[in-house]
């Protein structure tokens, strides 16, 4: 059992003046494996209270200080790599294809932002003027549970790359990653109260983050409904946001696409971290003219995706994070069921051999038309759509009728065509025949996905406001 009693503020594991303990589960098992005790509105408040007092030192900071700093969390946060792997797997079963990507990505992300520090220009000139970044000084960073490691390091990292100090509350879902990432921070040895970490709830300390006034910045990655309350709360002192929200991607196959190299994109985008990525693939939009040819490609390849024990090596898609989470996939399914969508593949209920776990079947649904909730809302699991278009032009149109616009993905033989095709998609990311990640790009959404952008100049950007000097 992990019992995590403290958290973190001003340079110190303390115990915090919350007292509620939340339990923590592994979900391939549905067993609790932990405890750990929840930070409430006053341990939010010491937080912004540190964060604030350490800004006027760390906003002077030269660009080589704040380098050597982000080089020890870099160093630091890579040590704990194998800790880190374990975490990803027993706190929220991911499968080996995600597990070694979630382990590395955090120290990986603080050496992207440094290479950012690196190339950025914090004065340049606009005419007759002077323009100088300023920091905005404490930003709140609150982070979703299925890549809490990850947001916390890229977020805490462009933050402090730009002078900003920070007050982070990570998903109270993800402790253990949040514990072995605090402990490796706290080894970088930063000053008292550059950042502070406080696991709690979304409103008790995410509202007092939120709202309060002492708070110049939020960055928060989580759930459309979660980032509309962060906005309504960000109006009243015009604290600055950035979103990184939900999604409902669609993977859009061109007529002349080659089904051996498309299917198993398509698939990869779709069950990416099992289903529950903001960026997963789960409309797959097919030419009438090759719907037969494409549903039994497609359907072939989710029956032989293994779902189950994320340990296995065989394993694709793992549990479901939560109880709560899974039956939300099975309501999905059967939503779809009961709107007429034609099953493939998958259902309700668990995939054969699982029982304890909070496992799905991978599910594709066909004949699923754009209005279907199946279609519109984001279900965060490995429920498919297959929805057809008629021409190309019906096919962007499909792919942009959505509230959402944060990735895409474009397949298609003639790679020029495909591109053309990507430009006219409302999204933050469109990936053409492939599936690989820039991180030197910006990331973020159109539509409800979000507002502004992480990643690169962009991100270190989001923490500052130019200051225009004339004379
Ligand atoms: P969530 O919105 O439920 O929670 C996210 C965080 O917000 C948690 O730390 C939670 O405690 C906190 N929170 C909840 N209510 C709050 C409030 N009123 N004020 C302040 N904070 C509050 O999301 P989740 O279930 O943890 O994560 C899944 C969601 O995150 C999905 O919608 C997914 O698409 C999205 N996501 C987006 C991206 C992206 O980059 N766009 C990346 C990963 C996940």
């Amino acid at each position: 059992m992990h019992h995590i009693e403290q958290v973190y503020i001003n340079g110190e594991f303390v115990t915090p003046h919350g007292t509620e303990r939340f339990d923590l589960y592994n979900p391939a098992t549905a067993r609790v494996i932990g405890q750990v005790c929840l930070a409430d509105a006053v341990d939010g408040e010491r937080a912004i209270a540190a964060a604030r007092a350490a800004f006027p030192a760390w906003s002077k900071t030269t660009k080589q200080v704040r380098i050597a700093a982000l080089q020890r969390m870099h160093a630091a946060v890579a040590a704990r790599h194998d800790d880190l792997l374990e975490a990803v797997v027993e706190e929220y079963g991911a499968p080996a294809s995600r597990s070694a990507w979630m382990a590395s990505y955090p120290a990986e992300v603080i050496a992207q932002a440094i290479a950012a520090l690196e190339a950025f220009e914090f004065t340049t000139v606009a005419g007759a003027a002077r323009v100088e970044m300023t920091p905005l000084g404490v930003a709140g960073l609150i982070t979703p549970w299925n890549s809490d490691a990850g947001f916390i390091c890229g977020k805490l990292a462009a933050a402090l790359a730009a002078g900003c100090t920070a007050v982070i509350k990570p998903s109270e879902m993800s402790a253990l990653q949040t514990q072995i990432v605090t402990e490796a921070l706290h080894a970088a040895d930063l000053p008292p109260g550059v950042f502070n970490i406080v696991t709690g709830r979304g409103d008790t300390v995410g509202e007092t983050i939120s709202r309060h006034p002492h708070v110049a910045k939020i960055s928060f990655t989580g759930s459309t409904r979660t980032g509309k309350a962060i906005l309504r709360n960000a109006a009243e002192n015009f604290t600055r946001v950035t979103l990184e929200l939900g999604g409902k991607s669609p993977t859009l196959i061109l007529d002349d696409a080659d089904i051996k190299q498309a299917v198993p994109l398509a698939i990869q985008a779709g069950l990416m971290n099992s289903g529950q990525a903001c960026v997963a693939g789960t409309r797959i939009l097919v030419p009438q003219s090759r719907k037969a040819e494409f549903e039994q490609a497609l359907a072939q390849a989710i029956a032989a995706v293994v779902s189950g024990d994320p340990r296995d090596a065989k394993t694709v898609v793992g549990p479901m994070v939560s109880e709560r989470q899974w039956q939300r996939v099975q309501g999905y399914i059967q939503k779809g069921l009961a709107e007429g969508a034609r099953l493939l593949v998958g259902g309700v209920g668990r995939p054969e051999g699982t029982w304890d776990g909070w496992f799905v079947r991978p599910t594709l649904f066909t004949d699923v038309h754009n209005q279907m909730a199946i279609a519109r809302d984001e279900i965060f699991g490995p429920v498919l759509c297959v929805i057809t278009y008629r021409d190309e032009a019906e096919a962007i149109a499909i792919a942009n009728d959505t509230d959402y616009g944060l990735s895409a993905l474009v397949l298609g033989g003639d790679s020029g065509r495909a591109r053309r095709v990507a430009q006219q998609i409302h999204a933050g990311r469109v990936l053409v025949n492939t599936l690989t990640h820039e991180p030197k790009a910006p990331f973020g959404g159109f539509k409800h996905s979000g507002v502004g952008r992480e990643m690169g100049a962009w991100g270190i950007s989001a923490f500052m406001e130019p200051k225009t000097i004339l004379g």
